[in-house]
């Protein structure tokens, strides 16, 4: 098999393809992967391997047709994670996210039909729905995007999903809950308050820190896409659930007491404008059709995501350093 996987030097890409090249699914321990990534301050080309004999590392723009058409002939599928992830940021600049998460999927989706690439998964998240006081979503849940953020990636999903209607694209969407682990940027949650801890700086909590967030280690994220690329069905869209549940404040509880530091750390901050209070999918489709379930226990990922922090400052410090004075929160 030959993958091209769009975002690959992102958090989550980037352990889709490590795992890949590591052997991690079985059946694909041959699988070739041409890895495309713009390196967008979120981007890290070292997050991938420097080299590799099944990896192709192409600096590009999912928005560039014409790149798109030379490198895709000859692949089997697409697995697409490029986008803007980051809901401050689109509160500040809208701007990017419609360009990539909106435009780049179409032309992603335009360059596959006329190249003739037919399987495509388009990574989603949870978010399109919205937010709710009770209860999980179902893929049949209507789609209620409630930040620039949000609704670019809702957006994305229904243009990649009428790609497969019209032109006979087989794309399915998978739409994820929140994903933690190592190599994620310090702008998210965990990873920022884990850094500002081993800093020794507060955590700067939103509002109340009531907002519920559903949480999965980023190898369970990854395994769940490689199924539903392999088995998944076309024209279909899968939640991602199954994750843990915490408030903001229990997790940043659970944080301190991983990092030996107690509630004196937290600094309240005014709440994110329009914050979403709870997230929550339904995963049986997934679990049932094509027996996906989490294998990583919450409390142990989030230890040894700790310890990953702990042990590579020279990879967080560095981004943390060129990040610095774009003010604005941390992503959940
Ligand atoms: P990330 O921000 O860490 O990585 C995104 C990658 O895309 C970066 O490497 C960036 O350089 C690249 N990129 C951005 N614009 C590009 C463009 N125009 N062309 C090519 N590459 C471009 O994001 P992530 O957390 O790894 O998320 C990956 C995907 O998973 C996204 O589609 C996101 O919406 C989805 N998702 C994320 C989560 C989460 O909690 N992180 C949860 C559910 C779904």
């Amino acid at each position: 098999m030959r993958l091209l996987v769009t975002g690959a030097a992102g958090f989550i890409g980037s352990q889709y393809v490590r795992t890949l090249l590591d052997g991690g699914h079985p059946g694909h321990e041959r699988a070739r992967v041409t890895a495309l990534d713009l390196l967008t301050y979120a981007g890290n080309r070292d997050n991938l391997p420097a080299s590799h004999p099944r990896l192709e590392f192409v600096h590009g723009d999912v928005c560039d047709q014409a790149l798109l058409r030379e490198l895709l002939p000859g692949h089997d599928a697409v697995v697409h994670f490029a986008a803007e992830s980051h809901v401050d940021r689109s509160l500040r600049s809208g701007a990017d996210f419609v360009r990539t998460n909106v435009g780049g999927v179409q032309s992603l989706l335009e360059a596959c039909r006329t190249t003739g690439v037919r399987r495509v998964v388009h990574v989603s998240t949870d978010e399109v729905y919205g937010s709710l006081a009770q209860g999980s979503w179902t893929e049949e849940s209507p789609l209620a995007p409630r930040s620039p953020y949000s609704a670019s990636k809702a957006a994305g999903d229904l243009v990649a999903l009428a790609y497969g209607h019209s032109h006979g694209v087989e794309v399915s969407v998978t739409r994820g809950v929140n994903t933690y682990g190592p190599h994620q940027h310090p702008e998210k949650l965990i990873p920022r308050f884990v850094t500002n801890l081993l800093d020794g700086l507060p955590l700067p909590l939103y509002g109340d820190g009531r907002n519920i967030r559903e949480w999965m280690h980023v190898r369970d994220h990854c395994d769940a896409v490689h199924r539903v690329l392999c088995d998944g069905r076309p024209g279909e869209i899968y939640n991602i659930g199954g994750g843990t549940s915490r408030t903001n404040l229990a997790l940043t509880e659970q944080l301190l007491e991983l990092c030996g530091a107690d509630t004196s750390m937290i600094r309240r901050v005014p709440d994110r404008k329009g914050h979403d209070l709870r997230y929550s999918l339904d995963g049986s489709k997934l679990r049932e059709e094509l027996g996906h379930t989490p294998r990583v226990p919450f409390d142990r990922g989030l230890a040894e995501t700790v310890e990953w922090y702990r042990a590579n400052p020279g990879w967080w410090k560095r981004t943390k350093d060129e990040s610095e004075g774009d003010e604005g929160g941390y992503g959940t």
